[in-house]
């Protein structure tokens, strides 16, 4: 199915509709929202009718797109709640509201309908960008800090010479878990090698690097944790 795929046909096969008859009293925008999860299948398109309402209060209306945005997530920036059969006062809530948020857009307008792209927020948007390897190192640096773990260099995710460090060597079986990796300088990385991680750490205290000890030694036990669960699996 095509981006352009909202025809009649298309949107019932595709799309659960949940049809919102009375959204008066705050309950009812529960009881909408109720539905709504019931009746999602992990469609990338919710479209939901207003049917005969004449108007809808703000509250029960927004609680109804924000349960939409909720079950959408998981598609980031390809979900789509559409809104259909909208009366004037309906659609001129909904678009007050919809001005004083800023993770819900609207991609479309018509006289009777509304599209909306649930955006989500920076940092998964950021996130679902990055590489496997910087996705990692941002979450290392949310962990450890953003600085090289062996000499304190300011690192960030998006450095270059910023490099995933296995705290056991791949060579020794470490594995590419964040529980086996640290950030480090390249610099760092390659004056290591193969050396074992608390070696390597007592070889930098003794030349007076700043070394951040903390990090390593939570990450020496968080890497040997993660060894022996690993053979103990294989076993
Ligand atoms: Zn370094």
């Amino acid at each position: 199915m095509g981006s352009g795929g909202l025809s009649a046909v298309a949107t019932l096969r595709f799309e659960p509709a949940v049809r919102v008859r009375r959204l008066a009293r705050a309950e009812e925008g529960d009881s909408a929202a109720l539905a709504l999860s019931a009746s999602y299948r992990g469609e990338r398109t919710i479209s939901i009718s207003f049917g005969a309402l004449e108007s809808v209060r703000q509250g029960p209306a927004t609680r109804v797109v924000r349960e939409a945005c909720w079950l959408l997530k998981p598609w980031g920036r390809e979900g789509r709640i559409e809104l259909r059969a909208l009366r004037r006062p309906t659609r001129r809530t909904l678009l007050e509201w919809l001005e004083d948020v800023d993770d819900v857009t609207v991609m479309a307008a018509a006289r009777r309908k509304l599209v909306l792209l649930p955006a989500p927020d920076d940092r998964e948007r950021a996130e679902s960008t990055l590489s496997p390897t910087r996705r990692k190192m941002l979450r290392l640096a949310d962990r450890d800090g953003e600085h090289c773990v062996w000499c304190s260099t300011y690192l960030t995710y998006e450095s270059i010479h910023c490099t995933l460090d296995h705290i056991r060597c791949r060579s020794h079986g470490g594995a590419d878990a964040l529980d086996n990796l640290v950030l480090a300088c390249a610099a760092c990385n390659h004056g290591r090698a193969d050396a074992p991680a608390s070696s390597w750490l007592d070889a930098c205290l003794t030349a007076g690097q700043d070394v951040d000890v903390d990090s390593v030694l939570r990450a020496i036990a968080r890497s040997h944790a993660h060894h022996g669960r690993a053979l103990r699996r294989a076993a």
